[in-house]
């Protein structure tokens, strides 16, 4: 469904309340990473530009103590902000009372302000978290119109998302909101055909949920990682001391049984003796033997995988094929990745810290047609729920 864009809300002279992502790593002040200020740029530069008074919120890691304040405050954030905008930005170290009143009511039209982190709230009975009716009604008092550009939040239902939208009269969405929409929308409800999933990581537990959606939606569902081992024993195939979740066996042969020949398995991997880099390793096809645990996949499924990821038309990528923070076990990974941003005329997609952070290294990111912002929010919405953040934005 169409939802109500921040370019259709007329910002002049308005005070908006955004809530951006702006959950960076950070380390001693140091931002580590400022991909999520930059893409939150283009709305806020919409506001600004158009009069609008931008007032924006996020949350910064998780506050349980009152020493996680001193590490997470949004203040270098904000600075790095201003940079990025070339022009001055506003911080007040509060989320609510008078400082932060009176700094909003002295906003002139094309100004920025960023308030303190909004899980400071949660020291005090996890009110940002638990969505506290009256955090969520007081903060949306603050502003005259509310805009979430948040996605990497879509999937919680927190005060400074759901709650303001539920206490305004409208809620729009932001052109980053916009974006993962659009993208992970299309792909799941719309794909050009070959559609080929692709999913990795550790564990069966945390993709079942894809799986599903997806073996009704894609024409193929290619497995790596660490999951493909819990597939490996539903198959009867030895797996050593592979990763193997075993309350997870028959799930993972129900799914072998409803996905049929969509399911492609690696047929060879790289096992080791030991979970380490410099660990004795080879390449076996089949069974994996005594003794040994398979960490990424072999040169055969290589070639497997991109023999199908060739003609696909929409591929949607989350979780490593192996353990590619160690080099030996990351060519799995590295070479998907390369096929994915080999790919000419297919829209692709990639979500999750790890398979980004794969592409990034490989310098291919430019040519992926959308990266995800949000980890939890993109494998929820590729599961095929109805993320309450994004659900509170009104429908246009
Ligand atoms: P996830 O957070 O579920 O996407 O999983 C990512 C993690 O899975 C990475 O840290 C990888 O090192 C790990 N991983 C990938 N393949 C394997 C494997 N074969 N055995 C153990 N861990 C793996």
């Amino acid at each position: 469904m169409a939802k109500l864009i921040v370019s259709d809300l007329d910002v002049k002279d308005k005070k908006v309340l955004i809530r951006v992502d702006f959950n960076v790593p950070i380390k001693d002040g140091v931002i580590g990473d400022d991909n999520r200020i930059v893409a939150a740029l283009p709305t806020i530069q919409y506001v600004i530009d158009n009069g609008g008074k931008a007032i924006l919120l996020s949350h910064l890691g998780r506050i349980k103590t009152e020493e996680d304040k001193a590490k997470l405050s949004l203040r270098p954030v904000a600075e790095r902000l201003s940079e990025l905008l070339k022009k001055p930005v506003t911080f007040v170290p509060a989320t609510r009372g008078k400082e932060l009143e009176d700094a909003i009511a002295n906003l002139k039209d094309g100004d920025v302000l960023v308030m303190e982190n909004t899980r400071f709230e949660d020291l005090d009975g996890k009110k940002e978290s638990k969505n506290d009716p009256e955090l969520g009604k007081y903060w949306a008092s603050l502003g005259d119109l509310f805009v979430n550009d948040a996605f990497g939040t879509a999937h919680r239902a927190h005060a400074s998302n759901v709650g303001i939208s539920s206490n305004m009269p409208q809620a729009a969405a932001g052109f980053l909101m916009e974006k993962e929409i659009k993208f992970l929308g299309d792909a799941v409800e719309n794909p050009r055909h070959p559609f080929v999933a692709i999913l990795g990581g550790a564990k069966v537990s945390d993709k079942i949920g894809v799986i599903s959606n997806l073996i009704k939606r894609a024409d193929k569902i290619i497995v790596g990682g660490g999951m493909t081992y819990t597939f490996y024993a539903a198959k009867g195939l030895t797996t050593g001391k592979s990763l193997v979740e075993t309350d997870k066996i028959d799930l993972a042969k129900q799914i072998m049984a409803e996905a049929g020949d969509k399911l492609v398995l690696p047929v060879d991997n790289v096992v080791a003796t030991e979970f380490a880099n410099d660990a004795p390793h080879k390449v076996v096809e089949g069974n994996i033997p005594d003794g040994y645990m398979a960490l990424d996949i072999g040169p055969k499924a290589i070639a497997d995988f991109k023999a199908v990821l060739a003609d696909a038309k929409t591929v949607v990528w989350n979780g490593p094929m192996g353990v590619f923070e160690m080099p030996n076990y990351a060519e799995g990974t590295l070479e998907i990745g390369k096929a994915l941003g080999e790919l000419t005329d297919a829209t692709t997609i990639i979500g999750g810290g790890d398979s980004t952070a794969a592409a990034k290294q490989l310098g291919i990111a430019p040519k992926i047609t959308h990266i995800s912002t949000g980890g939890g929010a993109s494998l929820e919405y590729l599961e095929g729920k109805e993320l309450p953040g994004i659900a509170a934005i009104t429908n246009k």
